[in-house]
């Protein structure tokens, strides 16, 4: 594998490169597995096999995940899914699992920060690499490596979602509406999305919640 055969890479509208890294993030509800699927039938339809993958632990088995919306596809041939564990990327087989010139990972935020370098690689073997995933945690932290692979991508696309609240303004907060405070907390249902506006208006009314949070983003700020 070398750059020598990139023209492996059938482009259409100088959408799939080779050698270029594509980041799709923002926050929760934001569309951001929608657009990546958008872009894996895309390569597809343009006569690309895409490998898609995402980590394991966020697979739901609902029609929201990228595995459910993959499966929802007219035409799925030439996509090929794989659920991953969070440490795949520091293991060598991955690059003998993942063959295909376009390769697409959803959830990016829950790999460890192996992928950096994985994706260091594929990018000099000429592939391309669709990348989605949350760029913050609830406390406003970025998350997991995505900050490292926004400044590796050659294009970053930044989504939101509209505020589930005044449902105008759009919403820079994944407000965790569950009572956990680990930074991983998988599952929509314990998320909304929030303007700032209304962001501010709800810790307001919560006062014990105001406070905890402010303790956590200064941990996370100044770990001991
Ligand atoms: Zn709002």
């Amino acid at each position: 594998r070398s750059f020598g055969n990139r023209s492996r890479i059938i482009m259409r509208g100088g959408l799939f490169v080779a050698g270029f890294i594509r980041v799709i993030t923002g926050g929760m509800f934001s569309g951001k597995s929608q657009e990546l699927i958008c872009q894996i039938d895309k390569a597809r339809a343009s006569g690309n096999p895409v490998d898609v993958c995402y980590p394991r632990i966020a697979e739901r088995q609902s029609p929201r995940d990228i595995q459910g919306r993959v499966m929802a596809m007219d035409d799925q041939s030439g996509v090929q899914l794989f659920a991953l564990g969070t440490d795949e990327f520091s293991f060598g087989t991955i690059r003998h699992k993942l063959l295909s010139e376009i390769i697409a990972i959803d959830e990016a935020q829950f790999f460890s920060p192996h992928i950096v370098d994985v994706v260091k690689k594929w990018r000099h073997e000429g592939r391309c690499v669709l990348i989605a995933g949350l760029d913050m945690d609830y406390l406003e932290q970025p998350f997991g490596s995505m900050g490292d692979l926004m400044c590796l991508a050659d294009d970053v696309v930044k989504l939101h979602a509209t505020c589930s609240s005044c449902h105008d303004k759009p919403a820079f907060i994944s407000h965790r509406v569950s009572p956990s405070l680990h930074q991983v907390e998988i599952g929509e249902t314990n998320y909304v999305a929030l303007c700032l506006e209304c962001h501010r208006k709800l810790c307001s009314g919560d006062r014990q919640r105001k406070e905890e949070y402010g303790a956590l983003r200064e941990t996370a700020r100044h770990p001991s």
